[in-house]
């Protein structure tokens, strides 16, 4: 496995590979969830790239990427693992040079979700991830459902851009009990950790009722928000939305659905979701 930390040695290893390039950005502390990524670009490419980078842009100023989990040694062990070519782990300062001015939006998909309590953070998302893919030229890039407005924003960008790779959405890899993983999963107390599952329960239920032929998205959404209000400490948001442009249902799911949720417990922001309506692994134990 080869290490590239700069763009120079980037550029490089990548022109020493032939053949089909599958890609995988990460921002690190990796964990099954990654893993299963990684495994799917190998298995599916001639050879496989991860880029490693806790991307300072897609932050908000009171988020955590000051305490963002760095495990960088372990990170290239489950990269060679997973039978990785190249690792490219760039700094802030490769990244965003002093003059840097060059963005890319997303207009509207950016907006609802996520995206109304993260402002700028797809922005930063679409933009790194198109300098990334200007820089590995990957013939697909491997990106979890788990984010699925990130994996619904970069689906437009390349589309929209005429960017030469394709996405393959990979399914949420969850932990035994149900809890999706998350990088972020570290900063749980045990107790909090907990509380934690109601997430993937309300989704849970939210897909039985689903099964059992319930339609009414006004309905199903007071289901989760029911669930998750005893356990979580702030509901940012429990919304079921159509899948293809992550619009609103004015009233039957009459058309594949996301249901996702956000919100912290404790000081952990947890995202999740399951689709509805659409071949793909529910958010069963
Ligand atoms: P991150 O390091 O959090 O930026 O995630 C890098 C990639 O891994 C993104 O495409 C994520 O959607 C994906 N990912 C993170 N957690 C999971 C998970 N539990 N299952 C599947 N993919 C995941």
């Amino acid at each position: 496995m080869k290490t590239a930390n700069s763009i120079d040695a980037l550029r490089k290893a990548r022109a020493k590979l032939r053949g089909s390039v599958g890609f995988v950005p990460t921002m690190g502390a990796l964990h099954e969830g990654h893993v299963s990524l990684m495994r799917r670009a190998v298995k599916e490419n001639k050879h496989a790239a991860v880029s490693i980078f806790v991307n300072p842009s897609q932050f908000g100023p009171s988020e955590d990427l000051a305490k963002y989990p760095r495990t960088l040694k372990q990170d290239f062990a489950l990269c060679k693992k997973a039978g990785v070519d190249l690792v490219f782990t760039p700094t802030s300062e490769m990244m965003y040079p002093s003059g840097f001015d060059s963005w890319v939006e997303v207009v509207e998909l950016s907006k609802p979700l996520c995206g109304e309590f993260r402002p700028g953070h797809f922005k930063g998302v679409a933009t790194i991830v198109c300098k990334l893919f200007n820089l590995v030229q990957p013939t697909r890039a491997y990106f979890g459902r788990k984010d699925a407005q990130q994996l619904a924003v970069l689906t437009r960008m390349v589309a929209d851009l005429n960017m030469p790779l394709e996405i393959v959405p990979c399914e949420t890899v969850r932990e035994s009990d149900g809890l999706a993983m998350s990088s972020r999963n570290r900063y749980l107390s045990p107790a909090e950790r907990e509380r934690a599952l109601c997430i993937s329960r309300a989704l849970r239920e939210v897909e039985r009722l689903y099964a059992k032929g319930e339609r009414d998205a006004g309905h199903l959404t007071s289901v989760l928000e029911a669930a998750l209000g005893a356990e979580m400490d702030e509901v940012q948001y429990a919304d079921i939305r159509k899948l293809s442009d992550l619009s609103e249902f004015s009233d039957k799911i009459n058309a594949p659905a996301l249901a996702a949720v956000a919100g912290y417990v404790g000081s952990t922001r947890l995202i999740d979701n399951v689709v509805l309506g659409q071949s793909g692994k529910a958010a069963r134990k």
